[in-house]
């Protein structure tokens, strides 16, 4: 339950699944609907446009009499963003906001009106704030909904997996370890991801997530110190007995890690031959 019973709110998200399963996404997104008492709804989260997901933001606005206000999308990733057009042509009213990411949005398609750090956005009576958390994306945003004590996470953490970090697409391994003590600072009794299960003991998932990334880190750093000087030696090395289809993503988060030691001046490259 989202509502504790001392707290007089009432703020009941609607989780509705995307229906985009793949091997990029698990099962699928999630996106929340939230209406408000007043009649305006907020969708976070564009999905990709697929027709159940449509019918199911359709069918419950009708049950509650509302119509669709606003989409506020966590980051311009096509699983979040791209059915933005699609909720466009069926909800003549709502308006769509994210973080700026110019290299990213497509802005011919729908106009983006530009979230910041720190603002807020009513949905319905309650407000939530936006939350810059980059490192996943540039433009990652979370949302936060103090007075439930909830954050709409987006990609930033998922249960039971571990979230990419794209270091050649805008990702950022230092700014996301900043960005999950960020949301860890807020101590929220609930994450609502953009993938995976509700994570009800978000203080024990964000430690966890932390450390793990930190392990990681000290496996690169012996692995140069043991003289493997590349992505692929040190990955090779990391992930030995890895299925060969998931390699390339292992070099991804190698590469990251080796851009945030550079960043920190632990590391160094030259000529694509790293050293501690
Ligand atoms: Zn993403």
């Amino acid at each position: 339950m989202l509502v504790s019973k001392q707290d007089p709110i009432v703020f009941n998200p609607i989780l509705l699944p995307a229906h985009n399963p793949g091997p990029m996404t698990g099962r699928g997104n999630n996106t929340y609907l939230l209406v408000g008492s007043t009649g305006g709804a907020t969708l976070i989260d564009a999905g990709i446009g697929e027709s159940r997901h449509l019918a199911a933001i359709r069918q419950h606005l009708s049950d509650h009499r509302a119509a669709l206000d606003q989409v506020l999308v966590t980051h311009a990733h096509p699983d979040h963003a791209s059915g933005a057009p699609a909720l466009a042509s069926a909800h003549a009213t709502a308006r769509f906001h994210k973080y700026p990411w110019p290299e990213a949005d497509e802005s011919d398609v729908v106009e983006w009106r530009a979230l910041n750090d720190g603002d807020r956005v009513l949905a319905g009576t309650e407000s939530l704030i936006v939350l810059h958390t980059p490192g996943h994306a540039p433009d990652h945003v979370a949302f936060w909904h103090e007075a439930s004590g909830t954050v709409f996470t987006g990609d930033l953490i998922v249960l039971g997996s571990s979230v990419m970090i794209h270091s050649s697409g805008g990702g950022d391994l230092g700014q996301y370890l900043a960005s999950l003590e960020r949301i860890r600072s807020l101590q929220p009794r609930q994450l609502l991801p953009a993938h995976g299960p509700a994570v009800t003991s978000p203080e024990a998932a964000l430690t966890a997530y932390v450390n793990h990334r930190l392990a990681r880190e000290r496996q690169v750093i012996d692995a140069l110190a043991a003289g493997r000087d590349t992505v692929e030696s040190i990955a090779e090395s990391i992930y030995d007995g890895l299925d060969p289809a998931l390699m390339p993503a292992a070099r991804e988060t190698i590469r990251a890690h080796l851009d945030k030691l550079k960043k920190e001046q632990r590391a160094f490259e030259e000529d694509a031959r790293w050293k501690a």
